[in-house]
């Protein structure tokens, strides 16, 4: 979903990311609310004032929208549910739970903390344009309450759609699954109504493209995000389930391909990589497991470099990110998988090398599974 992120600081307790996608963003919207104050606002101020006015606000949206993201994870955490994080990115920003609420209510309650939050600032906001209004403060004061109380406004709105994975659809997936007890069911039908919503405002998108608005790509751009982002959470959940009670031991190669760490890199790229194909290789020293080595690591060394550098210079030592212990639960392989972006992780037993799990043996354990369940 994302492309490179930024570590920006800690909020409560929680990684702020921005995505790259954000900063064009901000630009944008800068840029729109100067043009919007320039026609909204008294003529006579110096150029360089709608210019920070813009940025101001732009960045007061921001705020706005980082709060109604705290406002799921501080929910989220106080419910047991992990946060890695919150994203800024081209649509906004998104609380990253790494995991499935356990009950209904707990789903209820963490989705609906952001839309609160976004309800107290709208109305605090638009409270305080009418005041300002009244007492007839600068008009650029007036007018920058007004547009934070209005997005704050759409933010609320645009979200209570019930159209997973909107918080609307999370709301109604929450009744959903306390109606049926059935977490699954409940998944398959909201994502269908977001893969739906979705592709209604792909059309309205594309309908106002032709008509000649080419700002409407935009929403053509955000229901295609919708559509994945349902389709691929739903997905997700089966996988989840299909996984779950089965250990890595199950799914792993235990006859591990592992390299010296006196191996040089032309050795490690001729002998192993070539050969095997594989992106990394577990590091073994006198029978201990050291660490792990990837092409990821190494790319950057030049050819001549290769032949008199070592492997133990540039192995990545054990840690959460690349090893897994062998009675895991393979869930948990999948998803350090996908948030460490590493498709190989090494087994262990005993702090003993005994194994490589791969993203690929899960995913052809999956589909095949998947192929029994489809109804
Ligand atoms: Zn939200």
């Amino acid at each position: 979903m994302f492309g490179t992120r930024f570590d920006l600081f800690q909020v409560a307790g929680f990684q702020l990311r921005a995505d790259i996608s954000w900063f064009p963003i901000v630009l944008l919207f800068t840029w729109s609310l100067q043009g919007y104050f320039r026609e909204q606002l008294s003529p006579d101020y110096a150029d360089w004032l709608y210019w920070v006015l813009g940025f101001v606000t732009a960045i007061g949206l921001f705020v706005s929208i980082i709060l109604h993201e705290l406002g799921h994870s501080v929910v989220a955490r106080r419910h047991g549910v992990p946060i890695q994080g919150i994203t800024l990115f081209i649509f906004g920003g998104v609380a990253e739970l790494s995991g499935e609420p356990k009950s209904p209510r707990s789903e209820f309650l963490i989705a609906i903390g952001g839309p609160l939050v976004s309800l107290v600032l709208a109305i605090f906001f638009l409270g305080a344009y009418q005041v300002t209004q009244r007492i007839q403060s600068p008009d650029f004061l007036v007018g920058c309450l007004q547009v934070l109380g209005r997005v704050n406004l759409a933010v609320l709105v645009f979200n209570l759609i019930p159209a997973y994975p909107l918080d609307g659809g999370r709301v109604l997936r929450s009744i959903l699954w306390s109606y049926k007890d059935r977490l699954e069911w409940a998944t398959r039908v909201v994502s269908k109504i977001g893969a739906g919503f979705g592709m209604f405002l792909i059309i309205f998108g594309v309908l106002g493209i032709i008509s000649g608005e080419f700002g409407m790509l935009w929403f053509a751009i955000l229901g295609l995000f919708l559509r994945t982002a349902a389709q691929m959470s739903y997905r997700q959940l089966m996988f989840r389930q299909a996984l779950e009670g089965e250990t890595v031991r199950h799914f792993m190669n235990p006859e591990p391909i592992s390299v010296s760490p006196t191996t040089s890199l032309e050795q490690l790229i001729e002998n192993y990589v070539y050969v095997h194909h594989h992106k990394m290789f577990p590091v073994v020293d006198n029978d201990k497991l050291i660490g792990s080595i990837s092409i990821d690591q190494i790319k950057s060394v030049s050819s001549d470099e290769r032949s008199h550098r070592t492997v133990s210079e540039f192995l990545r030592p054990c840690s959460d990110e690349n090893t897994i212990d062998v009675n895991t639960d393979a869930a948990k392989a999948l998803s350090i998988m996908t948030q460490s972006d590493n498709s190989r992780l090494m087994v262990t037993e005993n702090e003993e090398l005994v194994g490589i799990v791969s993203l690929k043996d899960l995913q052809k354990f999956l589909s095949l599974k998947m192929e029994f369940q489809e109804d």
